[in-house]
């Protein structure tokens, strides 16, 4: 087992402050999955060999984290995403105990600020048929509720997703905010579209001087995907929508930048895209 593998395994439950512009931003780690490399249909071996084994992994035992974000701003404890929780197993569901490392209580949760309905990022929203955050809002964007809410848009390898989107939608119905590309969800703090992982997947991106950009699942695997954004992943809803963003997103951060934190990026999950003689590459940036 690699090093980043070991590394991503041993940090379910951990919470680290992030650095962005004073903004009291934290990494928070769900776990991790085991990722198997049919999900990732178009990665050539050989080359994926040698990238991944450059960044301490191995294409026959992947693993990757499961990350979502805490944001404290005036009076507000805002999660940004909610992880997996329980449902795939024992790996996943420690969200709650990096929260407690913070000295934070499920119930003070005041807003959850929603990237998409993925199961990974919505299903930690739930532990025993109650709700983990029960006294917060939930803010998801249009095109996101749009998607779930409409059966014949959804094909087979969606569908086990639906589910878990749908009781989410349920269940905060009376305390949705429905949100926008290009709005400011909180003051200084930007919605972004990203599509094509879902239809209404977005990003939240803070801080001016040093930004960075939450980028949910544009791109799972750094070592492999910024080299090869071609290399998309089967639950992906639109592949080519999905690489359109993924490039475009790569290109800015390469070149203003621009700091992107993953949902599925080693713990905790920041990182800066550099611009070399080779092409783009990547260097951990929790802290720029
Ligand atoms: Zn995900």
């Amino acid at each position: 087992m690699g090093e980043t593998t070991k590394r991503i395994r041993a940090s379910g439950g951990i919470a680290e402050r992030l650095d962005v512009d004073g903004v009291e931003l934290y990494a928070l780690c769900d776990g991790y999955l085991d990722m198997e490399l049919s999900r990732f249909p178009d990665v050539v071996r050989g080359i994926g060999d040698d990238l991944a084994i450059a960044d301490g992994q191995d294409l026959n035992d992947m693993t990757v984290s499961v990350n979502a974000f805490l944001l404290r701003h005036g009076a507000r404890l805002c999660l940004i995403d909610a992880g997996d929780g329980i449902w795939r197993g024992e790996t996943l569901g420690f969200l709650p105990r990096a929260l407690a490392k913070l000295g934070i209580a499920p119930d003070e949760i005041t807003d959850l600020f929603m990237t998409h309905l993925h199961r990974d990022h919505a299903g930690g929203l739930f532990r025993d048929n109650r709700l983990v955050y029960p006294n917060a809002n939930m803010h998801v964007a249009a095109d996101e509720i749009a998607f779930w809410s409409t059966p014949e848009l959804i094909d087979d390898v969606q569908r086990v997703q639906v589910p878990i989107a749908q009781a989410a939608l349920e269940a905060y119905r009376e305390r949705i905010f429905v949100i926008h590309p290009g709005e400011e969800i909180l003051p200084g703090i930007a919605v972004r579209a990203l599509p094509g992982h879902t239809p209404g997947q977005v990003g939240f991106q803070l801080g001016k001087e040093r930004p960075l950009l939450i980028a949910a699942d544009a791109l799972h695997l750094p070592a492999l995907q910024i080299k090869h954004p071609e290399w998309g992943f089967l639950f992906d809803v639109n592949q080519a929508q999905s690489l359109a963003t993924r490039t475009t997103l790569l290109a800015e951060a390469a070149q203003s930048g621009l700091r992107l934190a993953g949902a599925h990026f080693p713990f905790p999950g920041v990182i800066g895209v550099t611009q070399g003689p080779e092409g783009l590459g990547f260097r951990n940036a929790a802290m720029p």
